[in-house]
């Protein structure tokens, strides 16, 4: 199992952060200061490493420094909300592996952790893993990589958005899916969440999919009927 250290002071990044990362598999321990960041990553093994650049006490870029400075070769993901190139290079220059500019999808982070800790393993000479492409529950296919999607031998178009939605239900079969939960891993946590577009993009899905792909699970949320 991969450890993920989160080093972010807003705590409702942090519970977004950790609610998707914990759903999809990984374990997570938090710091919300750069000193803090410094100790737990030194002390303790961890997989791979979301910074935030805004930290209270010291600039982000100062704990890469330090890190890298003493031989810790995690991968580091920068999260920062100044979207101006010249952090961005400087972080990269200063050591780290990727950057996210906040606000932003939690699938956004998600493909790059998994990218981050594939490419991290492959160059430690471990196994790389299952390349997964193909996600498949009864007759609905997704092919990760085309971004194409099947249903037996249909082919159906979905948008980016759709074929989001229907990745996290297809990585969660037969599991109740909240409106919370979709709102955060296909909208990102900034989106407003009195908002019925997830009702909107289900009625979408159904339309495409089949109006029994995906079921209500009144007062909770919907469930891919596997
Ligand atoms: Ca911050």
């Amino acid at each position: 199992m991969n450890r993920i250290l989160i080093a972010e002071d807003e705590p409702r990044i942090v519970s977004f952060l950790e609610k998707g990362l914990q759903a999809n598999g990984f374990t997570t321990a938090v710091t919300t200061s750069a000193a803090d960041t410094i100790v737990m990553a030194l002390e303790h093994e961890f997989d791979l490493l979301i910074l935030d650049l805004g930290l209270p006490d010291q600039d982000g870029l100062a704990v890469l420094e330090q890190l890298r400075g003493q031989g810790k070769m995690l991968p580091i993901i920068i999260l920062t909300a100044r979207d101006d190139i010249g952090d961005k290079v400087a972080g990269l220059e200063g050591g780290a592996d990727d950057y996210v500019t906040k606000p932003f999808r939690f699938e956004e982070l998600l493909a790059r952790v998994r990218v981050r800790l594939r490419n991290h393993q492959a160059t430690d000479g471990q196994p790389s893993g299952k390349n997964e492409r193909i996600l498949q529950v009864g007759q609905v296919m997704l092919d990760l990589r085309t971004r194409q999607a099947q249903i037996g031998d249909r082919y159906v178009d979905l948008s980016a958005r759709e074929f989001i939605m229907a990745e996290t239900f297809l990585r969660h079969p037969k599991q109740v899916i909240s409106r919370e939960q979709l709102l955060n891993h296909v909208w990102g946590y900034d989106y407003d969440p009195g908002s019925n577009i997830v009702d909107v993009y289900v009625g979408y899905l159904r339309k495409k999919l089949g109006s029994d792909v995906i079921e209500t699970v009144r007062g909770m949320g919907y469930r891919l009927r596997a």
